[in-house]
């Protein structure tokens, strides 16, 4: 019988964070000031995000960060998290390939969000932050963040999604019950959300919103920070716990991946899978291919531009350098409400510009596809989001069946889906449908960003 899972223990929780940027040839361009065009250095951060969360955005030299004691404490609530040999799911395909998969959906809010949360809340509380702000689409941000906040005795309020506060009503129940307040966004308490409800009253929201939304109420509170659960080069430092421990459950596997997967969003998730495997590539010579599955309705990593954009809908945040496919670009509602964001993040477009990632676009209803045969052969239903990962898994899988070749295929299951049968209940009913987005409809979006990188 072969092992199906490696189970790594307590004393193995990562006790520093991976940073990838030391690692790479090109750093990633800095952030700049909109009006300016000013570097942004660490200070210009403090008033909107924790100081130590400032000073990590900005670390271009440290390859490891020390994760303080009482972050590690509480990720031993869940931590480390199984590696699982999929079996089933091998079999399913009549494939020669060995597909892994990390489950991050054992975290008690059922995502890999918390390892980033817990993080940033610590270093708020620290500090002597009393309240945060934040935004969530899906509602798996807001969920884990309610629960660090509640931890740590920060009050947290939440800017959620409009079409995910009505589509998932659950998660909003889970961030209530963690005590943390929910706002549909866009809203009528900021004055970015009011002026989008003027200019088009049925808008369905989007990250960028929320997160505007959320920015402005954090700079017009006393002691308030904002935290993000993406994008930023410091969450995706978070995230490095799951590569790092991946990489010990690998070799204990006797194995090494040829191929690491994970679905794209803002880039956390696969930030934290793939940058302790792509350090294999950088500093011993490892040849791993690492595909970010992102959804065909926002594609910003396989046809977005890069260039410099903003973060967010109304321009609050500094201009970033990612592929993008430019803030106001609205994306369909897909039920992967965590992939609809519109940029890169500044790491994995740099890493992508070089040609040191490669990037895939999955329809909608090839991913719920996926995710019933993963369920169905795995016994775990899967996040709408994680479905593009298996989806990707198993393009990878098939072709491997028609080489005849044996490939090592492993791939982050972000999250488990049992709050989203919403969508898997469309599904079933023939309701989903795919959404392709027009070069025309990217081109007039791109066309309105400021061309600073040519
Ligand atoms: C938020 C979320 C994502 C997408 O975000 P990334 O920052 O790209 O990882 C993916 N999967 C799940 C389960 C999520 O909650």
């Amino acid at each position: 019988m072969t092992k199906k899972k490696f189970l790594l223990q307590e004393q193995d929780i990562p006790t520093a964070w991976y940073n990838v940027i030391a690692d790479m040839p090109n750093k990633p361009r800095p952030m700049i000031n909109p009006a300016t065009h000013e570097p942004i250095k660490a200070e210009d951060l403090y008033p909107l995000f924790a100081r130590a969360c400032s000073d990590q955005e900005v670390n271009y030299t440290d390859p490891f960060i020390e994760i303080p004691e009482e972050v590690r404490e509480l990720y031993r609530i869940w931590r480390p998290t199984p590696l699982v040999r999929a079996e089933g799911l091998e079999r399913a395909l009549d494939t020669p390939a060995h597909i892994y998969f990390k489950n991050e959906s054992v975290s008690p809010v059922g995502s890999h969000k918390l390892n980033s949360a817990i993080a940033q809340a610590y270093y708020c509380k620290a500090e002597g932050v009393t309240n945060i702000t934040t935004e969530t689409g899906a509602g798996q941000w807001g969920a884990a963040l309610s629960m660090a906040a509640k931890h740590f005795g920060l009050e947290l309020a939440v800017y959620m999604v409009k079409i995910s506060y009505e589509q998932k009503p659950y998660r909003r129940s889970i961030m209530q019950t963690y005590g943390a307040e929910v706002i549909a966004s866009p809203s009528m308490s900021t004055k970015a959300g009011r002026k989008i409800i003027t200019d088009h009253p049925n808008y369905n929201g989007s990250l960028g919103t929320a997160i505007s939304e959320a920015v402005e109420l954090a700079m017009s509170t006393p002691n308030c920070k904002y935290v993000l659960g993406s994008v930023l080069n410091h969450v995706a430092l978070h995230q490095t716990v799951i590569g790092q421990e991946a990489l010990k459950q690998m070799e204990m596997a006797g194995e090494m991946p040829d191929t690491v997967i994970a679905c794209f969003g803002g880039g956390s998730n696969f930030s934290g899978i793939a940058f302790p495997f792509l350090r294999k590539n950088l500093k011993e010579g490892a040849n791993i291919r690492f595909i970010a599955a992102e959804p065909s309705s926002c594609p910003k990593l396989t046809r977005g531009e890069f260039e410099y954009d903003f973060g967010d809908e109304a321009g609050y945040t500094p201009l970033i350098p990612m592929y993008t496919l430019g803030h106001n670009f609205s994306p369909a509602n897909i039920h992967a409400g965590g992939l609809r964001y519109h940029g890169g993040g500044a790491i994995v477009s740099q890493l992508k510009h070089d040609g040191l990632i490669d990037a895939v676009d999955i329809p909608q209803l090839e991913s719920f596809k996926a995710a019933t045969l993963f369920a169905r052969s795995e016994g775990i239903i899967p996040a709408p989001e994680s479905s593009h990962a298996i989806a990707s898994a198993i393009r990878e899988a098939l072709q491997a069946k028609v080489e005849g070749k044996k490939k090592v295929i492993l791939f982050n299951l972000s999250g488990h889906g049992l709050i989203d049968m919403t969508a898997y209940d469309r599904y079933f009913a023939n309701d989903l449908a795919n959404y392709e987005v027009s070069d025309d409809e990217i081109a007039r979006n791109t066309a309105q960003l400021e061309k600073i990188l040519r």
